[in-house]
């Protein structure tokens, strides 16, 4: 009835998520207000393993891309369930670390890792480095022979594969601001390199062609090149390598329209990919590490928001205004991404009119749904929007000094706070008079 798996109706009409009342969470924490279901979340990370080990003898690990949504609780429960951790930031990097996430399975990622950044790493001991290019190698190198550790790295990849995606969110191609380039030698020489210093330990490859993407094709076909440039590494520099991380990417439904692919059968062919590649190129079978993050959290989670202004321009539009907005969802804004909404309150209310749901930043541009069809709404109406539980709380910002929605975990109809509501005092803590 709804797009995601883990919501439902109650016998009065209301949407539940987690065997919890949306509109007595609306009540209980106030709105705007991010909700998600752990037992979903949980679910979505099982089915990456255990696909993992019936395809590939869970020779592998699976990484969640914590950029999709972070906070102390999340790394706990990512920890708790045996996954790795993907992290581009310090302070990604840090909440994990305070959450006490197993720093060996983390794998830090980014595109121009500061030296404190990587000092950080180094301190905190992470797994892995996925280098992005040869400067970093340069001072990655230098960090790790002062403090007298050798480090694990592996190198991003460009495998000049073009998943049909939003072209903002795709990466992958040549000219793209992350890792070297394997079409123009660019990658093996950084190999070349690398292997040189003294305290890198090369471990892998790794790639990640885009997100939201619902093709197999582009997986299976990066996991061919990958292993491709995995014998050519084994061939012309004689390097082992034992890790293939073929990132994420994987679509999520977030409208009706979407179909998202099945990833059972995504591991399960790209498994088969790797195992005969290896076999045709003479190389040792890798570990497959991959790297979900949207498809992880996304569909787990909703934001309820309260309707404060119905305005109706005759013949033109119909403006449902919503008390958060781009600072709690830019994706809107930034991608015109497309979203479903249930109206809380009237879950099962037949849809009849199409209004556009805007929210309050001063913005025109500051909507969350252009054009939805939905029930008749009322000011004080309930509104949650779907498939929020992915770059939504991350992505949050403080536009118009809007505090940010808390979070809240639900699982068996018990509802905690993980993330607690921004008060205005947040906003001052760090400005100067
Ligand atoms: C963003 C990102 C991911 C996660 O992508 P999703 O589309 O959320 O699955 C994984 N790996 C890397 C390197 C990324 O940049």
């Amino acid at each position: 009835m709804f797009v995601s798996e883990c919501l439902s109706a109650n016998e009065n009409g209301h949407l539940m998520i987690g065997g919890c009342d949306t509109v007595e969470l609306a009540k209980q924490f106030g709105t705007p207000l991010y909700v998600m279901d752990e037992s979903d979340i949980i679910k979505n990370c099982k089915l990456y393993q255990e696909s993992l080990n019936r395809y590939y003898d869970g020779n592998g690990l699976v990484l969640y891309a914590s950029k999709a949504f972070s906070c102390m609780y999340m790394c706990k429960l990512m920890n708790d369930l045996g996954m790795g951790l993907d992290v581009v930031s310090g302070g990604e990097l840090y909440t994990a670390w305070k959450a006490g996430f197993d720093m060996s399975r983390v794998y830090f990622h980014g595109n121009n890792k500061t030296d404190d950044e990587l000092k950080l790493a180094v301190e905190h001991k992470v797994g892995t480095i996925v280098v992005d290019n040869v400067d970093e190698l340069e001072r990655l190198n230098r960090i790790a022979s002062e403090k007298d550790v050798v480090v694990r790295i592996m190198f991003r990849i460009k495998p000049g594969i073009d998943a049909h995606t939003h072209s903002f969110i795709q990466t992958g191609q040549i000219d793209s601001k992350f890792g070297v380039a394997l079409e123009n030698g660019e990658a093996i020489e950084a190999y070349r390199r690398a292997v040189e210093y003294s305290h890198l330990k090369v471990m892998g490859v790794h790639c990640h062609i885009g997100s939201q993407i619902f093709d197999l094709e582009p997986f299976k076909l990066a996991a061919k090149v990958m292993m491709n440039f995995i014998g050519d590494l084994h061939d012309k520099l004689n390097i082992e390598i034992e890790e293939l991380n073929l990132g994420g990417g994987y679509g999520i439904k977030y409208t009706e329209e979407d179909q998202p692919i099945n990833y059972d059968a995504y591991i399960q062919a790209v498994s088969e990919v790797v195992k005969q590649m290896a076999q045709e190129r003479g190389v040792n079978l890798p570990k497959i590490m991959m790297e979900p993050g949207r498809s992880i959290v996304a569909p787990a989670g909703i934001t309820l928001y309260t309707v404060g202004g119905v305005k109706e321009i005759k013949d033109v539009r119909t403006y449902v205004s919503v008390d958060g907005g781009m600072i709690d969802n830019p994706r809107y804004i930034l991608y015109e991404s497309k979203y479903d909404a249930v109206l809380a309150n009237k879950a099962t209310a037949p849809r009849e009119n199409v209004v556009t749901i805007a929210g309050k930043c001063c913005e025109s541009g500051d909507l969350l749904i252009k054009d939805i069809k939905m029930p008749h709404i009322e000011v004080g109406d309930t509104l949650a929007v779907l498939a929020t539980g992915a770059y939504n709380y991350s992505m949050a910002s403080h536009y118009n000094r809007i505090p940010n929605p808390p979070v809240i975990m639900v699982k068996d109809g018990q509802a905690k706070e993980i993330v607690r509501r921004e008060s205005y005092e947040d906003l001052l803590r760090n400005d100067i008079l």
